[in-house]
């Protein structure tokens, strides 16, 4: 007696679209059900580790394919974990993956791109219906109580479920084919598509009558990597994890002592997910003697290489353990170490004999690394040398250069690495506090990924010599590198007792704001900039914090004036004279903002418009007098007061962090 069950309306859409495909690439209907079977058939062998108790605990773990060329039949049997009436309706009668929605409303948007969008997306069970006008499945439990179940369906709106004679555990499918699809009954048709799609499942598969599997069975991962070709290696890559635009670096490793294990990993394209990914979540697949323990194992590697991809197969860890307990073995904790410090020293080596590929990891990767110094000090000095910045050296955006080469070419008596800290490589490259180090041939890192901004807090030092910042109040570069043309200083220093009138007006002026306003030792070109007399690793927090949208506390900084600069001088004469107060403020309003835009760390900009404007209107004539510049005096507003600095670094997504792309043709 059989019922009728309506499936859900995504499935409907589903089905309609892929029985009127006209993909031509349709044989990939056999790689999805074979690889449901195989799937079928881990999960089996993972309960058998620990529960003899099921249905036909004797049958061999296998594949079977089945041809019947009359009735124009193809039938895929498993002796898998098999299915009870409950979750056939689960499996087969809704679709748990978000991946179809996804890829439905892909096609709603773009019928025509069936044919591109098809193979990139493991559409799994339902790709039979490209080929079959009817799917029969028959199922039994490898839970003895559970009955057989048969579930069938003409890929209409509903699907047929009744009880089923099946004394065998597992699940057998079978396509009632189109007529023109006949091609799929012949068996050397279909070994040639397993040999060339499913060749490295775990299981034999037979095909008809034939003793020997057709596929070799060999995992990919336990083959010598001299006899893996490149194909096999991106072929397998995609499968995993239906990134079709392949793998950027893989990596094959086994080894025997201390630990028996193997590796396939791959370093991934991008670090955005596919939407299409069957992998939802991070962490690489674990195996024991080739049984699947886990699907997402985090604990053979590091948080900040969570990007990678791949399988682990061990050879030394006990089978008849939970997934819970494997955890905490000894054999974790050593594999962990060994394939950490393999990934790191494959980056190593790619970084020193083929940059340009580096560099592309790094681009897409490299706020994870970085992420990794601050949170994993402990890896340290592995993840250094794998760092890559813009520098002053050529002042070219294009090219990434490592804190070794920056230390190879160090200044005169220079025993500090500097940095700035910018939104971008523009506006740290116009800054002032570049001021005294172009001058002095200084090489000056940019920090200008979102994430640099806490790189200060792990990366303190570097091969003894101390990263400071280019705006610490405390830098002294008399004696460092050699300034190239004094002939450039423009102007004589103001008098000691003009400057120091000019700096209390200042002072006065900008009260609370600053923490001070004094001379600057540094400054050539600009005529003023703010510093830090905050010495800490995090006292850039509040650029992390601004980037999460969080609260966060502008950093009260001290001003620093160039007594030299031309707007100095004048500023000076114009209090000397008590001319235009008005016209002072405005200005010195506006020096301050300036700087602060300067630093990125304006809150408003665009309240400065309008005293830009009057001070334009008074630079091109108009007489001060008037100009009411007394409405445009403070408009900076002010910025929002967290309670305390937070540093939750757990909170930053690095997905979201943009990275931008590396173009390095440095050889
Ligand atoms: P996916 O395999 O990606 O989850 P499918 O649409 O191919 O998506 O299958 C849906 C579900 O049906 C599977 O997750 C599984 O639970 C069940 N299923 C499919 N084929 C089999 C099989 N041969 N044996 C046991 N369960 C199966």
């Amino acid at each position: 007696m059989s019922e009728q069950h309506t499936f859900q309306a995504e499935t409907q859409q589903l089905l309609n679209i892929l029985i009127h495909s006209l993909y031509t690439e349709k044989e990939i209907f056999l790689r999805e059900l074979i690889s449901n079977a195989s799937d079928a058939l881990n999960r089996l062998q993972f309960e058998m580790l620990t529960n003899d108790a099921v249905q036909d605990a004797q049958a061999e773990l296998e594949i079977h394919i089945e041809v019947d060329e009359e009735a124009n039949t193809l039938t895929i049997s498993d002796s898998g974990i098999g299915m009870n009436r409950e979750e056939i309706v689960a499996g087969l009668g809704t679709i748990a993956k978000s991946g179809a929605k996804a890829f439905i409303e892909a096609m709603a948007d773009k019928p025509e791109s069936a044919a591109d969008i098809i193979g990139q997306f493991g559409v799994g069970f339902y790709s039979a219906f490209m080929v079959a006008k009817q799917v029969d499945v028959v199922s039994r439990s490898y839970r003895p109580e559970d009955e057989a179940v048969k579930w069938s369906a003409t890929g209409g709106a509903s699907y047929s479920l009744e009880a089923a004679e099946k004394d065998a555990r597992g699940t057998s499918v079978t396509l009632h084919l189109k007529e023109d699809e006949k091609e799929f009954t012949r068996e050397f048709r279909l070994k040639d598509i397993i040999r060339r799609h499913s060749d490295y499942v775990a299981f034999p598969i037979h095909v008809g009558d034939d003793e020997e599997p057709t596929n070799k069975q060999q995992a990919i991962w336990r083959r010598s990597p001299s006899e893996v070709e490149d194909e096999e290696y991106d072929s397998f890559y995609k499968m995993l994890t239906m990134d079709f635009a392949g793998a950027r670096h893989h990596i094959h490793m086994r080894a025997d002592v201390p630990m028996q294990f193997y590796a396939l990993l791959y370093l991934p394209g991008s670090a955005e997910q596919n939407m299409f990914s069957p992998r939802k979540e991070p962490g690489l697949q674990l195996y024991a003697r080739k049984v699947l323990i886990e699907d997402y194992n985090r604990d053979l590697l590091p948080e900040y290489l969570s990007f990678v991809q791949g399988v682990v197969d061990s050879e030394d860890l006990p089978l008849s353990v939970s997934r819970e307990s494997i955890q905490a073995t000894r054999v974790m904790a050593g594999l962990k170490k060994t394939v950490t410090r393999r990934v790191l020293s494959e980056l190593k080596r790619m970084a020193k004999n083929d940059r340009d590929k580096y560099l592309g990891v790094f681009g897409e990767f490299g706020a994870y690394l970085k992420q990794g110094l601050v949170i994993e000090n402990e890896d340290r000095s592995d993840l250094e040398p794998l760092l890559y910045f813009q520098t002053t050296y050529d002042d070219d955006p294009s090219r990434y250069y490592s804190l070794d080469e920056v230390v190879e070419r160090l200044s005169e008596n220079q025993d500090e690495l500097y940095y700035i800290i910018a939104d971008d490589y523009g506006s740290g490259s116009r800054s002032p506090h570049l001021d005294a180090f172009r001058q002095r041939g200084i090489e000056v890192l940019y920090f200008t990924h979102p994430v640099d901004a806490m790189l200060p807090m792990g990366l303190t030092d570097f091969k003894g010599h101390k990263l400071v910042s280019v705006d610490s109040a405390e830098l002294d570069l008399d004696d460092v590198g050699q300034v190239a043309d004094e002939a450039q200083t423009p102007e004589a220093p103001l008098e000691s007792d003009s400057f120091a009138a000019l700096l209390a007006r200042v002072k006065s002026r900008l009260g609370e704001r600053v923490s001070d306003v004094r001379e600057s030792k540094t400054l050539v070109g600009s005529p003023a900039r703010l510093v830090s007399e905050d010495d800490s690793g995090n006292r850039y927090m509040y650029r992390i914090n601004r980037l999460l949208d969080k609260d966060y506390e502008l950093p009260v900084k001290a001003l620093e004036l160039n007594p030299r600069h031309p707007l100095m001088h004048n500023l000076s004469g114009l209090i000397a004279a008590d001319g235009d107060a008005d016209l002072i403020d405005a200005v010195v309003e506006q020096v301050f903002e300036t700087a602060l835009l300067q630093d990125g760390i304006h809150p408003d900009p665009s309240s400065m418009a309008a005293r830009l404007t009057l001070l334009m209107q008074a630079a091109t004539g108009s007489a001060t007098a008037d100009l009411s510049f007394a409405d445009v005096k403070t408009v900076i507003s002010e910025p929002t007061i967290a309670e305390t600095p937070q540093i939750d670094l757990s909170d930053l997504n690095l997905e979201e962090a943009d990275s931008e792309p590396i173009d390095n043709d440095e050889s």
